[in-house]
């Protein structure tokens, strides 16, 4: 059963909120993100999310949420994404207080420190980034992405982020924080290089264009989705998921069938080989890769990444038309033309 899973990290939190009421919250929240519900012991339910498992339970008409994963930086991300949930859907009850030992002023546990050791030129339109760190075990898994925490833009001293008293991630400075994927990674030895596709205006390319060896960045993760298996997949994006497909298309079982849709200008990109792998490249024809998908006999995984206006044929195609559920496709918008990242 679920709650017998080997997670020995441990948090639990009372709130002020009837148990019916947070009930309702997460069997809305895992219809909506497709997540498994299991039954607790004690009238209580469990809901498997990324990276562990949330509890609910009654204690005398209130309700106790737990939460349970392999380790300290997950179960604290879990944690800030229950409190994130908490203050959208139910604004103006107290933030919940969690049990468990995370101690005020240290460096938040899904948080470490990199030095960037080495900058080449991967190809016409990436370049490798290699960093170097302690505390990079967390992201030696099969999630696949990370967060920078870039310095400061102005040249001012960069406050990291830190644990507060209650155990809640405090940003003083608000940090650029885009996602990347991680292309390489040996956490023994302390480095992972991550592929930085080259646009212009980015914040990125702009601090690895000033970045001298040695200088410092924030990392945050792991998260944003893991590696799908199958036998059979349709998966596909721009030139900001390529590092993420290649990660997809080495992991795959020798007997896999892989069609991948390239999106981006150029197929400018190492891709790894695989006996089963077709890659197609058609720039921004997302549309019509989505139309083909629709009339196609279904796969096991649909996985694409795109920009965020084109992939919506792709959700229409996949989610609405072929009524894939969303264990079985990742659909996810990588950056967004109308706007930069917020963060
Ligand atoms: C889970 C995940 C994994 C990702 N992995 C990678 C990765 O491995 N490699 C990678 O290169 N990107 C990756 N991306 C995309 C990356 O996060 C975005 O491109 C992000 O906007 C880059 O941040 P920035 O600071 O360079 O750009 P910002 O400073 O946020 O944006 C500056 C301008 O650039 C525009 N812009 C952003 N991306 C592009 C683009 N691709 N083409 C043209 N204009 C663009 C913005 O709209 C904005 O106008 C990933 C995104 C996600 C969600």
């Amino acid at each position: 059963m679920i709650h017998d899973t080997p997670n020995p990290c441990r948090s639990e939190a009372r709130l002020a909120i009837p148990f019916e009421a947070l009930d309702a919250l997460l069997r809305h929240e895992a219809e909506e993100h497709d997540l498994t519900l299991r039954p607790g012991p004690d009238g209580g339910i469990w809901a498997e999310v990324e990276g562990g498992t949330l509890g609910l339970r009654h204690d005398g008409g209130l309700a106790v949420l737990s939460v349970r994963a392999p380790d300290p930086d997950w179960l604290h991300a879990i944690c800030e994404s229950v409190d994130e949930h908490l203050a959208h859907h139910a604004p103006g009850t107290p933030a919940p207080v969690w049990t468990g030992p995370r101690p005020a002023g240290h460096l938040p546990p899904n948080f470490s420190l990199a030095r960037v050791a080495r900058i080449e030129r991967l190809t016409a339109d990436f370049l490798r980034v290699r960093l170097e760190g302690r505390d990079l075990a967390r992201l030696d898994r099969d999630m696949i992405h990370f967060r920078f925490a870039l310095p400061r833009a102005d040249g001012q001293p960069t406050v990291w982020p830190r644990l507060n008293a209650a155990g809640r991630t405090e940003w003083p400075d608000r940090l650029h924080r885009p996602a990347y994927t991680i292309s390489g990674i040996d956490a023994d030895a302390g480095w992972l290089e991550t592929d930085v596709f080259v646009h212009p205006g980015g914040r990125v390319c702009g601090f690895l264009d000033a970045a001298r060896p040695g200088a410092q960045v924030g990392l945050t993760g792991p998260g944003g989705g893991g590696i799908p298996r199958g036998e059979a997949l349709a998966i596909g994006g721009d030139e900001t998921a390529y590092p993420a497909l290649a990660r997809i298309i080495a992991a795959q079982a020798p007997t896999a069938r892989i069609a991948a849709h390239l999106f981006g200008a150029r197929p400018d990109y190492p891709f790894p080989t695989h006996p089963g792998l077709a890659i197609t490249h058609r720039p921004h024809a997302e549309a019509e890769v989505a139309a083909e998908i629709a009339a196609a006999p279904p796969v096991d995984q649909y996985w694409f990444a795109t920009e965020k206006a084109r992939l919506k044929p792709l959700k229409r195609a996949i989610l609405d038309t072929l009524a894939v559920p969303k264990a079985r496709a990742h659909l996810a918008a990588y950056w967004n033309a109308a706007e930069p990242s917020d963060d």
